[in-house]
C-alpha cells in the first residue's frame, strides 16, 4: 500500500487506501456500533458516522487527521497518553477489552466510551480496528441511582436510630412499671427497626460494590491481604455472638497472600459465613479450609445446613434472588450477589455445590500475589 492517494495499479490485487477508505465505509459507515481503523503508523484511514458523532466531528467538514488529535481521558480525569491509545495498544501487541476511556469532543463536552478492539490485515498490511460505545447516559443514569440510595439510606437512617432508641426507653420504663406485655410490644419496635437498618445497609453496601466494580477506587487502598487471618478474625467475631462456637478455620501452613482492598475480602467472606449460619441448624459445624496452587488460593465454606436445590443453583448470585432456603429466614438476596461483585472485582470467581437437606459448600477463587507479582 503506497502513501496516500496512491491508486490502484491495474491488474494489481493491491489496494490503495482510497479503494479500502471506500471499502470500509461501505462495511463500516452505517454501523450504529462507532467504529475508528488505523494503520501500522498509527495513522487513522477511516471512522465511521457513530464514531464520528461521539467525537464531536462536522459530518461535513472532518477528516482523519480531527479525528486523531481527539483528546482521551481516564474516566478519573487524567489524560491518556499518545502510545496508550487505544489503537496504538493494540498495533503494541497489548489487548484492548472493555476499557472505558471519557472522549472530549471539539465543543469540550466529555463523553463515556467502552473500547474494544483487534487487529487484522489486509494485502499484507497490519491495521488495528477499535469499536467504541457510548456509555455516558449509562453512567449517568447509574450515578443518579446510587446518588438517590445513598441519599434515602443516610435520611433513613437517623430516624429509625432515633426510634430504635426510643423503643428501648420504653421498653425499660414499662419493665420497671411491671407492665411486661407492652413492654414486649415495645421489644417489637426494636427488633423491627434493627432488621430495617439492615436491609438499609444490604442497600447501601450493594451500591458500594456496584460502584467499585464500575470504576477504579481511589477510596481504599489496596495491600497485599492475608485471607487466613481475615477468616480467622471473622470466625472468632461470628463464633462470639452464637450460643456456641461454630465455625472452624483450616488451612495449610502457610496460605499464600492475595491483593487487594481488605474490606472486600471481609465482605465475601462475612457473607458466606453468615450464611452458612443461617442456612443451617443451629449446633451443626461450618468449616472454613483454603488450599492453593501457584496461581490461585481458593477458599471453601461448608455447611450442613439446609441445601439449595438444583434448579435455583443457577440464578443464586443474581440480586435480591432468594431460594426456597431461605423462606422463613430474614434476608433480602443481596448477600451473594455482594460477594461474587467482589470476588469478580478482584480477579476471581464464585462457584456452589449443594444437596437439598445436606448443606452448601461456597468455594471463591482469588489470584495469588506476591511482593513480586503486584507490577
Ligand atoms: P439472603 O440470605 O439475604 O436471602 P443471599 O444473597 O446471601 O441473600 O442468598 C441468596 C439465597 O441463597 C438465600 O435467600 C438462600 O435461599 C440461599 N442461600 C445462600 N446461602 C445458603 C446456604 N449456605 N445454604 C442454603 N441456602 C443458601
Amino acid at each position: 500500500m503506497g502513501g496516500p492517494g496512491t491508486e490502484e495499479t491495474p491488474g494489481s490485487s493491491r489496494k490503495s487506501p482510497k479503494r479500502l477508505a471506500a471499502e470500509m465505509t461501505a462495511i463500516f459507515e452505517n454501523l450504529s456500533e462507532a467504529v475508528i481503523v488505523v494503520d501500522a503508523l498509527g495513522d487513522v484511514l477511516f471512522i465511521n458516522r457513530a464514531g464520528r458523532e461521539i467525537a464531536g466531528l462536522s459530518s461535513s467538514t472532518w477528516s482523519v487527521h480531527d479525528a486523531d488529535s481527539n483528546c482521551l481521558l481516564y474516566p478519573d480525569g487524567q489524560p491518556v497518553a499518545q502510545e496508550d491509545r487505544p489503537a496504538l495498544r493494540l498495533l503494541a501487541g497489548k489487548s484492548v477489552k472493555n476499557l472505558e476511556l471519557m472522549v472530549v469532543r471539539t465543543d469540550g463536552t466529555q463523553r463515556r466510551v467502552t473500547c474494544n478492539g483487534a487487529l487484522f490485515a489486509i494485502n499484507g498490511k497490519v491495521m488495528a480496528a477499535v469499536a467504541f460505545r457510548d456509555v455516558t447516559e449509562v453512567y449517568r443514569m447509574e450515578e443518579l441511582r446510587q446518588d438517590l440510595i445513598r441519599t434515602m439510606s443516610h435520611d433513613l437512617r437517623n430516624p429509625l436510630a432515633v426510634i430504635s432508641a426510643q423503643a428501648q426507653i420504653l421498653k425499660r420504663s414499662l419493665e420497671a412499671k411491671g407492665l411486661s406485655h407492652e413492654a414486649m410490644g415495645a421489644d417489637v419496635i426494636t427488633k423491627a427497626s434493627l432488621r430495617m437498618s439492615r436491609l438499609i445497609e444490604g442497600l447501601v453496601n450493594s451500591t458500594r460494590a456496584d460502584l467499585l466494580n464500575g470504576s477504579r477506587s481511589d477510596a481504599d487502598e489496596k495491600v497485599l491481604v492475608d485471607l487466613d487471618s481475615v477468616a480467622r478474625a471473622l470466625a472468632e467475631k461470628l463464633n462470639m455472638v452464637q450460643p456456641e462456637a461454630r465455625i472452624s478455620v483450616r488451612s495449610p501452613m502457610e496460605t499464600p497472600k492475595v491483593f487487594g482492598e481488605p474490606f472486600r475480602f471481609e465482605q465475601i467472606l462475612e457473607n458466606l459465613l453468615s450464611n452458612a449460619l443461617k442456612y443451617s441448624p443451629a449446633h451443626s459445624p461450618v468449616l472454613v479450609t483454603f488450599t492453593h496452587d501457584d496461581s490461585w488460593v481458593t477458599v471453601t465454606v461448608k455447611d450442613e445446613g439446609v441445601g439449595i436445590a438444583p434448579e435455583e443453583l443457577p440464578k443464586l448470585f443474581s440480586r435480591f434472588y432468594r431460594a426456597s432456603s431461605g423462606a422463613g429466614t430474614e434476608g433480602i438476596g443481596l448477600g451473594l450477589y455482594i460477594a461474587k461483585s467482589a470476588v469478580e472485582g478482584l480477579g476471581g470467581r464464585i462457584w456452589v455445590e449443594s444437596v437439598l437437606g445436606q448443606g452448601s459448600t461456597f468455594y471463591f477463587s482469588l489470584p495469588v500475589r506476591t511482593d513480586n507479582t503486584l507490577h
